[in-house]
């Protein structure tokens, strides 16, 4: 049963009006063009081109390095220079293709398909092809979310249309711009779980987005439109669930153990590139926003280009930014070089000043319980970050520590500035690396 929201969670200034009104621009990528070869969970992809070749627009580059991978397409037309280590937005080297970007952008020959007449298997197989990863933040290879086991106990698929981080508004443009493309994505997706209903959950702060979808989806009798209430995190996929369906997983489930597919707009329209044009994942959506940049707007962006170049495309910096984030402000990572690669997973790209940023240092915890309040997985933040201060893994687990979705509501809400989803966030890494060798 739909609850339309969640236990728990903040409502932090959301900063989307710098960029929500402004329609999508489209950048033609000049100089080289970096792909790092892990921009998704799983295994690397491994090349299928090497220095000196030739590569066109479309032309698969590097191949999945096993089921949970995907591979990875050139987003311009020129020439391989090298295949080496770049830095990436976690500030990790990873290795990456290099090309030579020719501005000439020649293209493969795609092949289109009637998307009724494809049977389960043909549409999950294009959508591997097609490199898809959810593109939300997570990269978790789409072909793999959408083959559960049982896919006849699916009972919603719900695209996460919530949009939930503040200042991000790549989905809300996509919803206004290309609504068509959501909803015959979803229809898509639809035709694998024969036993679904599709749920398009829009947080109610995006009314017209509502208004759209609703009129579109009126003669869909499997597509419903839910206005949920604006709460971060309402786009985590815990509380999606639950604010949809009234369903609850928790870190040992998968959505599908609670009859759910999850997966955001910029997916769901990758999957309607990827089945409906034949076309593999190759651009994506991403704000570049915050009060430090001059023309804040989201951008249609060919994945690989550089992220100094997009603050060039919002018109530069018109101060010096006090933070620089990959991502929203609450999950998002704090760049040192700007540098880097845009990834199948970039969603934005914010540039805060020093009124935009608390650059207080933390102080002790004055025990005021606001994070405890602020949980939506009703966890004790505090002392989750003690304990991961501590090195305490065993008490960390025993309170529920890996119950955490890492969404930020406790630090934001903390009146002393501590540091608590970045204790918590690496004690977590610290237990998932150790079950994962186990
Ligand atoms: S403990 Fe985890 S889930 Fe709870 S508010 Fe903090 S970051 Fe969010
Ligand atoms: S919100 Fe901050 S100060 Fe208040 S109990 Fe939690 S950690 Fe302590």
């Amino acid at each position: 049963m739909a609850k339309l929201t969640f236990g728990g969670g903040v409502h932090p200034y959301d900063g989307k009006a710098l960029s929500k009104d402004k329609p999508m621009k489209t950048i033609i990528p000049t100089g080289e063009m970096v792909y790092p070869l892990s921009q998704h969970i799983g295994a690397p992809a491994v090349p299928v081109v090497k220095k000196g070749d030739r590569v066109l627009t479309g032309q698969k580059i590097a191949e999945a390095g096993g089921f949970v991978s995907a591979p990875i397409y050139a987003t311009v037309s020129g020439t391989v220079k090298g295949i080496e280590p770049r830095r990436v937005v976690t500030g990790d080297l990873i290795n990456s293709i290099i090309v030579d970007n020719d501005g000439l952008l020649e293209e493969v020959a795609y092949t289109p398909h009637e998307p009724d007449k494809l049977d389960k298997k043909e549409i999950i197989e294009l959508i591997k092809e097609a490199g898809i990863v959810g593109m939300g933040g997570a990269g978790f290879p789409t072909h793999v979310k959408l083959s559960p086991k049982e896919p006849e106990k699916i009972e919603y698929v719900i695209a996460n249309c919530a949009e939930c981080e503040p200042y991000l508004t790549s989905d809300y443009r996509r919803m206004i711009e290309e609504p068509e493309k959501l909803v015959e994505g979803l229809k898509i997706i639809l035709r694998l779980f024969d036993n679904a209903q599709g749920i398009l959950a829009v947080e109610d702060n995006k009314p017209d987005c509502v208004k759209i979808l609703t009129e579109m989806t009126q003669n869909e009798p499997k597509i419903s439109v839910a206005a949920l209430k604006t709460k971060y995190p309402q786009g985590a996929e815990r509380q999606i669930i639950y604010a949809t369906t009234g369903r609850e997983i928790n870190s040992k489930m998968l959505p599908a153990d609670a009859g759910c597919v999850v997966d955001n707009v910029d997916t769901i329209v990758a999957v309607y590139h990827a089945v409906k044009e034949g076309k593999p994942l190759m651009n994506r959506i991403v704000t570049v926003t915050g009060d430090a940049v001059n023309d804040p707007r989201n951008f249609y962006v060919r994945i690989g280009m550089n992220y100094k170049d997009l603050i060039e495309e919002a018109g530069g910096l018109k101060c010096t930014p006090e933070k620089i984030v990959s991502g929203g402000p609450m999950m998002g990572f704090a760049l040192f070089d700007l540098n880097v690669p845009t990834t199948k997973t970039a969603s934005a790209l914010l540039c805060l000043t020093h009124d935009e940023v608390s650059a207080m240092e933390p102080t002790p915890c004055i025990n005021c319980g606001r994070c405890v309040a602020a949980c939506p997985s009703r966890l004790v933040p505090t002392r989750l970050a003690v304990l991961s201060e501590h090195y305490d893994e065993e008490g960390f687990v025993a309170n529920d520590g890996m119950e955490c979705v890492e969404c930020g509501c406790c630090s934001y809400v903390c009146p002393a500035k501590r540091h608590l989803t970045q204790a918590i966030k690496s004690m977590r890494k610290n237990v998932l690396g150790k079950r994962k060798k186990a």
